[in-house]
């Protein structure tokens, strides 16, 4: 059986309980090596066979997937974040199923979700946004048409950019060009969020490139852009004492029975 399993964002703590176990029970690991925090392997059984998939195409992959499948041994696929998110998982778990192997997915913590922690930041602030688009720009690998930052960018919601810290200043001109950001917008720039070696880059649409310069950040980061990393919001409905939930009665509910 192979296991899909979201290795978190880097910390080696941030794993799953259950993504922890099926590693300890590995009779095979293929780790994404470019990303993945190499302490996890440290999890891994003494007579574990260890691959590094940033050195293997997607056959070299099956085809070890294959072999320990013939030898009875469980193999834990892991990729870094979750791997729903830029994971190229489900030409593997096609291919899978129609090779006749099972396979489940274990997800983990994303590394969006590790650099809003980092930053001690909220998505989806009221009034701000309620709205969270994950993307990235256009390089070698291309994005389908209408999904141009530029294009997503007109929305003026919070946004996660990611594969795209090589490419700063494309990355701060399609900003600008979708017209719902200004130059003033907050954004930040996280290298390695989690790790030990993490760097925060606090700055504004208009100074995004010259501040990743600086920092001398090219890869292995998000771009984070939005309201939500500035000083304005509202207040929760839910939290407000006026407001009635299934759990709560506020105090603008109309009094109840006589
Ligand atoms: N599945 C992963 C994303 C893989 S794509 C996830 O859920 O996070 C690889 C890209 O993810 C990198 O180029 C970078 O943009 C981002 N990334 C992965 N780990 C990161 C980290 N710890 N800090 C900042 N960005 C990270």
């Amino acid at each position: 059986m192979v296991h899909f399993v979201g290795a978190g964002p880097g910390a080696q703590d941030l794993i799953t309980l259950r993504g922890a176990e099926l590693l300890k029970g590995a009779g095979v690991i293929i780790y994404a090596g470019s990303l993945v925090n190499p302490a996890l392997l440290g999890l891994a059984r003494e007579d574990c066979r260890i691959y590094n998939s940033a050195e293997l195409t997607l056959e070299q992959v099956l085809d070890v997937m294959k072999a320990a499948q013939g030898e009875g041994l469980d193999t834990v696929r892991l990729h870094t974040g979750d791997p729903c998110l830029y994971g190229a998982i489900r030409e593997q778990m096609d291919e899978l199923d129609r090779l006749g192997i099972p396979w489940d997915d274990t997800p983990g913590v994303s590394s969006f979700c590790g650099a809003a922690a980092a930053l001690g930041a909220e998505y989806t602030l009221p009034g701000v946004s309620q709205t969270v688009i994950i993307t990235r720009m256009a390089g070698r690998t291309p994005v389908p048409g209408g999904e141009e930052l530029e294009k997503l960018a007109s929305h003026g919601a919070s946004m996660a950019i990611f594969l795209s810290a090589g490419m700063q200043e494309r990355v701060q001109a399609a900003l600008l060009r979708g017209g719902a950001y200004t130059s003033r917008t907050p954004a930040a720039i996280v290298y390695k969020a989690t790790w030990p070696e993490e760097k925060i880059v606090r700055c504004t649409v208009g100074t995004l490139a010259a501040a990743g310069d600086r920092a001398g950040i090219w890869k292995t980061a998000l771009i984070l852009v939005g309201g939500f990393l500035g000083q304005t919001y509202e207040r929760s409905k839910l939290y407000d004492p006026a407001f009635t939930t299934e759990f709560r009665q506020g105090t603008d509910a109309p009094a109840q029975g006589g």
